[in-house]
């Protein structure tokens, strides 16, 4: 249809030739198999119906995404460039389309120029020069050119601009004359980069990123951020942020400290619209890219942001809601790579969620001889092998070698050296698809069984008291006609067990000929056994009468218990035991109330003690105590047994022991502090619902290819890794990430690009063993400005917190601080020493698709693993720094940079959710409403002088001051403004992993200042610098390593 030769839409949902039918068993043997845990050389087996399947989730073959076929310029979304994706064979140079820089971040907001110009903060070019390119010459690869582009360096000293921000850019007449940035001592001297000289331990990296870069030139004593407070004011704006809108007479807010330091003409109030604003970014990227099709035919493209509404057409490359890279652009040595510190990672969450309009995820069977893979690297058949020689042989992407076609897969090339069945086979033309696996991929070649949900209840006094028990019962009744089941299955092949424990174990036979539940009890928690095999597992539906006959036993059974004691490794022991002895995987879920101080394997001791904080010792309280629980995760994940736990404590109860086992088996720690049914009990049980209902894979085993030159180094995620390549997971939802970090280990070529396969082997929900496979292909370039354009903020901060929240268990905080800030600060520092063009050192720039990485990394510093305080509870800090083990991007984005909603102005008409201000108290009016959220917590927060009318409608009293003191949720009232608010709390709720407890907060109580931590621009409550001190101190930081 268009010289590129591809344009259609694939085929998928017509009758497709060629697809069923191929002889099985014909030809070359299967390639050995690559997960050597399940060994054992490849045997025959009953073969499954060849063919492909259907979509996974579309049993009658939903078609693929209805888009425009044509992807040509004009089609094209996002600015990408019209090549498409696998046109060119690989390894044949001249003409690739790969060359080009396809480039395709978003062109500058106008209002971000404007902004910027009043600060003397300049982005850098980022994307925009290419943008400018006409779209019919995508051949640019230019350097990063020295004039400066509009966006960036707005002459200080230029007109106001007109539009919503001219009030920023206020008045430039009055410089600031203050003191230079570097100069006073008040300053606590050079900034931190000194005392970096010890990385983050872990094997020595050949590139850079990660932690492991000591700062150059570094010296001199931590200074950040302690120091940092209160002390920048005055300094700050001489020379280095000095921007005319920077400086002016009556300088509020963070800078008051230091005003009085200052020197020269009145200031002026800072603006605070005047530094790079997320939500600006984000609605700007919404405007531009939402509600549009990002197709995935071009390498390098960077995708639409995490917040960004839009859809995935796969051409090639995995949708970004399974794979996004802290950049689309490689730099093509270790030494360029070494000279930025920018991590190049890529996380990938293997089971996102697709939205209902995008594709399914197709599954090709292959039948007895399984996927086709590389003879040499065992990567699997995808779009980045290339056929030849007619289409005898073909090329792999990843480590070149020439393998024979298989005869069954044997088809004919078209005068392009495509194949003729291009568009009818997935791993030909797709980025994202399935294999269904042969028994050599299955564990002692026996196919799997379906998993497994074991149900184990703390029965010791404190959860029958507060109600648990009762709640959780009762809840199981119903929710276990919930179980996950296979797209089209009548009914769930998930087996169901039930455990009660206190400090002894009660096991349950609930086999469906019996009329009553049998209760078998293990006493001896030292060796854990499993006391029955028949009708502990069983399924729901046949069992149903006896079980919920159990379900209502259970409370009145243990009803009058006096133990409060607990044991905990052992009841993670018997779960284990019980799926091993059912040869199946399976997931755990324990409602546990109390630290497990019975004398038992595993028994914890409270260690609390906040005499360590901000200590080189502080890091122990984060660090598992070892022995039974290390060798405890190992049994599980060898099992396939994940673990969810579900904490429900009055007083310290050892969260970094143990929530181990389930940050290491896929699974989750969820907290409910001081539980209390009648406040607790909704948030608890939707947690639990989402939890049970999840789409799952077990006993997974991940692997991630890459092409020559560059490999997989360091996993982050709820994972087990045996060796330095494998990542083992009991379990994988389609919540969990896994943060993959890259080096170089030569030089990348700029024509290949670089190619990454993420090959996830799993069981699936109804025991079927499964290859789901993720490819994706980036550019390459000894242009750093290349790499700059093409990063991903919200991707980098999912690296830094990872990695951060990592080295805190082995290093002092304040150096994982230091070393943060000193990264940053080299990232920003090689932006501006060789793409951005000359400029005055007074100003900040910054690279136009980084310039909101700051304000993340700021409010990661002062989250509560990091920031040292003795305010807040260890088992919460410890429960933050897991929870975020495996979150994916979307995830740290809004725990970093909370979403808040102004609401006394909501359109009650319209479907919309206002747009979110700037996460700081000067958004906040006292005639307000917003709401705040994080993806963990939620916040309604009420201003002093909300209207009397909007009061009414939401609560039913008649103004602020007859609203109870502990409003504890909205009643249901019938009007637009209350319909409209719980509409929109609940969309929230429906869209996060895991559900959050509104708390009401009313201005000026003292719940409030549990909302005004999340106002991450601002100062934090527990330490740390606000924004725009943090900003000034980073131009500080870049300056010195400029010099
Ligand atoms: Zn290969």
């Amino acid at each position: 249809m268009s010289q590129q030769g591809y344009v259609a839409t694939p085929p998928y949902s017509q009758a497709q030739p060629g697809m069923g039918g191929y002889p099985a068993g014909f030809g070359s043997a299967p390639a050995q198999p690559l997960y050597r845990h399940y060994g054992g050389p490849p045997q025959s087996f009953p073969a499954p119906p060849t063919g492909m399947m259907k979509p996974v989730s579309s049993p009658s073959g939903m078609p693929p995404t209805q888009v425009p076929s044509h992807y040509g310029s004009n089609g094209q979304q996002n600015g990408a460039h019209p090549q498409s994706y696998p046109a060119p064979p690989y390894g044949q140079p001249p003409q690739s389309p790969y060359h080009s820089t396809a480039h395709q971040g978003p062109p500058p907001a106008q209002q971000l120029t404007n902004q910027m110009g009043a600060m003397n903060l300049g982005y850098g070019p980022g994307p925009m020069q290419s943008h400018q390119a006409p779209p019919t010459s995508p051949l640019i690869q230019q350097p990063f050119q020295t004039t400066p582009p509009p966006a960036m360096g707005h002459p200080p000293l230029g007109p106001p601009p007109t539009g919503p921000h001219s009030s920023q850019m206020a008045p430039p007449q009055s410089p600031l004359a203050g003191p230079p940035m570097g100069g006073p001592p008040s300053m606590g001297g050079p900034p931190p980069m000194g005392g970096m000289g010890r990385p983050f331990p872990g094997p020595p990296p050949p590139g850079a990123g990660g932690f492991q870069q000591p700062g150059p030139g570094a010296a001199g004593p931590p200074g950040y951020p302690q120091q940092l407070q209160g002390q920048l004011g005055g300094q700050m704006a001489g020379p280095g942020m000095a921007g005319p809108g920077m400086a002016g007479p009556g300088m509020a807010g963070p800078f008051q400290g230091g005003a009085a330091q200052m020197a020269g003409p009145p200031q002026k109030k800072l603006d605070p619209d005047s530094i790079p604003s997320t939500t600006q970014v984000i609605e700007d990227d919404q405007a531009k890219r939402g509600g549009q099709v990002y197709t995935t035919n071009v390498r390098g493209q960077v995708p639409p942001l995490v917040t960004t509404d839009y859809t995935v057409q796969d051409q090639g490359n995995a949708s970004p809601r399974f794979m996004r890279c802290t950049t689309y652009s490689f730099p093509s040595t270790a030494d360029l790579a070494k000279q930025c510190q920018v991590p190049l990672a890529t996380i990938i969450k293997p089971f996102a969620t697709v939205p209902k309009n995008e594709t399914p995820m197709y599954v090709v069977n292959h039948g007895e001889t399984g996927p086709i893979r590389c003879n040499r690297c065992k990567a699997y058949m995808c779009p980045y092998m290339q056929f030849i020689d007619g289409g005898r042989r073909y090329q792999c992407g990843f480590c070149n070698c020439v393998n024979e076609v298989p005869a069954f897969y044997f088809q004919h090339l078209d005068h392009m050296g495509r194949r003729v069945d291009f568009y009818e086979r997935p791993e030909l033309s797709l980025g994202s698809y399935e294999f269904a696996a042969t028994l050599d991929y299955c564990k002692n070649n026996k196919p799997a069984s379906p998993p497994a949900y074991i149900f184990m209840i703390d029965v010791s006094y404190a959860n029958i008291k507060s109600g648990l028990v009762r709640l959780v019962c009762e809840e199981l009744k119903t929710l276990l006609d919930n179980l996950p089941r296979e797209d089209g299955a009548e009914s769930s092949m998930v087996k169901v067990g039930f455990v009660t424990y206190n400090k002894i174990l009660h096991f349950y036979n609930v086999n469906s000929a019996l009329a009553q539940p049998q209760m078998m009890v293990v006493s001896d928690t030292a060796e854990m056994f499993v006391p029955l095999l028949d009708g502990f597992l069983v399924n729901f539906q046949e069992s149903c009468a006896v079980i919920n006959n159990l379900l209502d036993q259970i409370p009145d059974m243990f009803a009058d218990t006096n133990e409060s004691e607990t044991v905990f490794a052992p009841v993670i022991q018997a779960g284990v035991e019980a799926l091993k002895a059912a040869e199946c995987s399976g997931k755990l879920f324990i409602f546990h109330s109390s630290i497990p101080t019975a004398e038992a394997p595993g028994k914890l001791k409270n260690r609390d003690d906040k005499k360590l904080i901000n200590t080189e010792k502080e890091k122990t309280l984060f660090q598992p105590q070892k022995a039974v629980y290390e060798q405890l995760s190992k049994d599980c994940v060898s099992q396939g047994c994940s673990v969810d736990l579900f904490l429900f404590p009055s007083q310290y109860v050892d969260i970094a022991t143990m929530g181990d086992v389930p940050t290491h088996t896929g699974g989750s720690v969820f907290k409910y502090s001081n539980f209390q049914v009648d406040m607790d009990g909704e948030h608890f049980l939707s947690d639990l619902r989402k939890d049970v209902e999840k789409a799952i894979g077990f006993d997974a085993i991940m692997r991630v290819r890459t092409s020559t030159g560059f490999r997989a180094t360091d996993f982050f995620g709820a994972i087990h890794m045996n060796n330095t390549t494998d990542v083992e997971m009991a379990a994988v939802d389609c919540d969990k990430a896994v943060t993959v970090e890259f080096k170089h280990d030569d030089t990348l070529s700029e024509e290949t690009g670089a190619l990454m396969q993420c090959a996830l082997l799993y069981t699936t929900i109804s025991g079927q063993r499964r290859l789901r496979i993720h490819n994706l292909s980036l550019n390459c370039s000894a242009q750093l400005s290349e790499l700059y354009k093409s990063c991903e903020t919200d991707a980098l901060i999912n690296f830094f917190t990872k990695s951060a929240y990592r080295a805190m268990l082995n290093q002092p905080l304040k150096t994982v601080r230091e070393i943060l800030v000193n990264q940053m600060a080299h990232m920003l520092a090689c932006y501006r020493k060789n793409c951005a063009s000359p400029s005055a050192a007074s100003q900040l720039i910054l690279p136009d698709a980084m310039k909101v990485f700051p304000v993340y990394l700021n409010s990661l510093l002062k989250t509560g693993p990091l920031v040292g305080s003795a305010e807040l509870s260890t088992d919460d800090r410890a429960h933050q720094r897991l929870s975020t083990t495996a979150m994916g991007v979307e995830d740290t984005q809004l725990l970093l940079y909370p979403r808040l909603v102004p609401l006394h102005n909501m359109d009650v008409a319209s479907d919309m959710v206002p747009a979110p201000v700037r996460c700081s108290e000067e958004r906040l009016t006292d005639a307000g409403m917003f709401l705040l959220e994080n993806g963990c917590s939620l916040f309604l927060w009420l201003g002093q002088a909300c209207p009397p009318e909007l009061i009414q409608s939401i609560f039913n009293v008649t103004s602020f001051a007859h609203l109870p003191i502990d409003l504890r949720s909205l009643p249901e009232l019938d009007n637009p403004q209350s319909k409209k608010l719980r509409s929109i709390i609940d969309s929230l709720l429906d869209q996060r992993p895991s559900s959050m407890k509104l708390l009401i907060v009313k201005q000026k109580d003292r719940s409030e200042m549990l909302f005004r931590q999340h106002l991450v621009e601002d100062k934090g409550l527990h330490g740390g610098a606000s924004y725009m001190d943090f900003l000034c101190y980073v131009h500080r930081e870049i300056r010195q390593v400029l010099t």
